[in-house]
C-alpha cells in the first residue's frame, strides 16, 4: 500500500478563540484521545449524574486541568484521514508558540486560523500577528475555521458569519493569502467538523475535514540545486570523511560534484548512506552521511553548505532581513550584534542599518530610517555578518533563508534574508 502523504498543519489565531478545544475535537473525533482519559471521564459525567457523555465534557475537563496546571499528554497530536497523515505541529497556547513559528522548529505546510464569531469577537490582534508571520514564514496554505457558531447571536448566524468572513477577508487579502476557505464551525459542539451540520444548514460550502483533505500536497524541493546543511563531521575508519545533515533542497547522487561553502572545499561524492543503508541518491528529507573524496575532517564544521560545484551555495558579504522583534528588554539600535541561527550555522552578525519598519496589519511601510525597534516590532534591516555565511534568499531557498536570533540567552527576533550581497569567495 502506497504511503500516505504527511501533512504538517499549525493552528494559529487569538487566545481564547477556541484553538485547543479545536485540536482536542479533531483528535478525540478521529479515535485520538487516550482510551484511559475518556474512560476516565466517563465515569466522572455518570458519576455527576450527567446522562450522556458528550465531547465538551472531555474539553471541560481538558481545560479545568490546563487552568490547574495539569499538562494532559497531547504529545501524539496525529491523526489519519484517507488523504493525509496529519500532524499538528505546535500546540496551541505553548509559550514558544511564534518563537517555534518563526524559527521553523515547526515546519508548517498549512495552518488553520481559528476566529471566534461570538459577538465582540472576530478579527483582533493575535488574528493579525498570527496571519502575518504565517505569510511572512512562507505558510501558503491557509484555512479559516470561524468558530463558535453555537454562540452568535443568534445561535448559528448567517448575518455574523459574513461579518466576519468581511473582516477576515480585509486581513488576508492585502498580506497576499489568496482563495482561502472561510469555514463555520463550533469546535465546542461539533458542527461542520467532520459532517455537514443542521445547525448550520445555510453552509453549501466544505466541512473542516473536507478542506483539510482538499489542501495539496506539499511538494518536495527536488528540482531545485542541492543544499545540505552540515550538522556534524566525522572520519570513519575504512570509508574516511563523513559529512552528514539533512537534504533540503535538490538531489544529491554518488560521483556528483560538490562545493561546500565558506569552507571552500570540494569533491566528489563516493558513497551516501541514511541509518547505515547505503543510496545511489538523496532526496529533500533525508537524513544523510556522505563521503566526499578529497575533503579532510578538519576541511569542514557544522554550518557549512554542501551544493553542486554547478550552483553553489551563497556566501554573503551582506543582507538584507525582515525581522520580527519578538523581545528585547530595551531597544535595538544600529550597531546591534547577536547571533544569528541560520540552517545550522551560529554567526554572530551587526545590524548596520535599520531601513524601515512595517505595518504588521497590510505589510505597508510604516517609518522609514527608525531610530530604534523594540519588542513588537517588524523591521527591514541591513545585516553584515561577522565571519563568512551561507544564507539564500527567502524566496530562492525557504529553508536556507530563514533565521532566529539569540542574544542574552533568549530568543530575541527572528525572520528571513530578503535580499543579499554575495561575496567573493577566494
Ligand atoms: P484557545 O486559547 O484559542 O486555545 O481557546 P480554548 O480552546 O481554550 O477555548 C477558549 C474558551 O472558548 C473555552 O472556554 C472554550 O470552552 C470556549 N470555546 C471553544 N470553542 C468553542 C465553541 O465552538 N463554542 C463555544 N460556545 N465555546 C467555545
Amino acid at each position: 500500500m502506497a504511503e500516505l502523504p504527511h501533512m504538517n498543519l499549525v493552528i494559529i489565531g487569538h487566545v481564547d478563540h477556541g484553538k485547543s478545544t479545536f485540536v482536542g475535537r479533531l483528535l478525540f473525533e478521529h479515535g485520538e484521545i487516550p482510551q484511559h482519559i475518556i474512560d476516565e471521564y466517563k465515569k466522572e459525567s455518570e458519576e455527576k449524574g450527567k446522562a450522556t457523555f458528550e465531547f465538551a465534557w472531555v474539553m471541560d475537563r481538558f481545560k479545568e486541568e490546563r487552568e490547574r496546571g495539569v499538562t494532559i499528554d497531547l504529545t501524539h497530536r496525529k491523526f489519519q484521514t484517507d488523504k493525509y497523515y496529519f500532524t499538528i505541529i505546535d500546540a496551541p497556547g505553548h509559550r514558544d508558540f511564534v518563537k517555534n513559528m518563526i524559527t521553523g522548529t515547526s515546519q508548517a505546510d498549512a495552518a488553520v486560523l481559528v476566529v471566534s464569531a461570538r459577538e465582540g469577537d472576530g478579527v483582533m490582534a493575535q488574528t493579525r500577528e498570527h496571519a502575518f508571520l504565517a505569510r511572512t514564514l512562507g505558510v501558503s496554505q491557509l484555512i479559516v475555521a470561524v468558530n463558535k457558531m453555537d454562540a452568535t447571536q443568534p445561535a448559528y448566524s448567517e448575518k455574523r458569519y459574513n461579518e466576519v468572513k468581511e473582516q477576515v477577508t480585509k486581513l488576508l487579502t492585502p498580506i497576499g493569502f489568496k482563495d482561502v476557505p472561510i469555514i463555520p464551525m463550533s469546535g465546542y459542539k461539533g458542527d461542520n467538523i467532520m459532517k455537514n451540520s443542521a445547525n448550520l444548514s445555510w453552509w453549501k460550502g466544505p466541512t473542516i475535514m473536507e478542506a483539510l483533505n482538499n489542501l495539496k500536497v506539499p511538494a518536495k524541493p527536488t528540482d531545485k540545486p542541492l543544499r545540505i546543511p552540515v550538522e556534524d563531521v566525522y572520519s570513519i575508519t575504512g570509508i574516511g570523511t563523513v559529512p552528514v545533515g539533512r537534504v533540503e533542497t535538490g538531489v544529491i547522487k554518488i560521483n556528483d560534484k560538490v562545493i561546500f561553502l565558506p569552507a571552500n572545499k570540494s569533491g566528489e561524492v563516493k558513497s551516501i548512506e541514511e541509518h547505515h543503508t547505503a543510496m545511489q541518491s538523496a532526496e529533500p528529507g533525508d537524513n544523510i552521511g556522505f563521503n566526499v573524496r578529497g575533503i579532510a575532517k578538519n576541511d569542514l564544521k557544522r554550518g557549512d553548505v554542501c551544493g553542486p560545484v554547478s550552483a553553489p551555495p551563497t556566501v554573503v558579504k551582506s543582507f538584507t532581513a525582515q525581522i520580527v522583534v519578538l523581545q528585547h528588554p530595551s531597544v535595538i539600535a544600529a550597531g546591534y550584534k547577536p547571533v544569528f541561527h541560520v540552517h545550522t550555522a551560529q554567526i554572530a552578525c551587526r545590524f548596520e542599518e535599520i531601513i524601515k519598519t512595517i505595518n504588521p496589519k497590510d505589510g505597508t511601510t510604516l517609518k522609514e530610517k527608525p531610530d530604534f525597534i523594540k519588542a513588537g516590532d517588524i523591521a527591514v534591516v541591513k545585516v553584515i555578518p561577522d565571519k563568512p555565511l551561507v544564507i539564500e534568499k527567502v524566496s530562492e531557498f525557504p529553508q536556507l533563508g530563514r533565521f532566529a536570533i539569540r542574544d542574552m540567552g533568549m530568543t530575541v527576533a527572528a525572520g528571513q534574508c530578503i535580499d543579499l550581497e554575495k561575496a567573493t569567495v577566494a
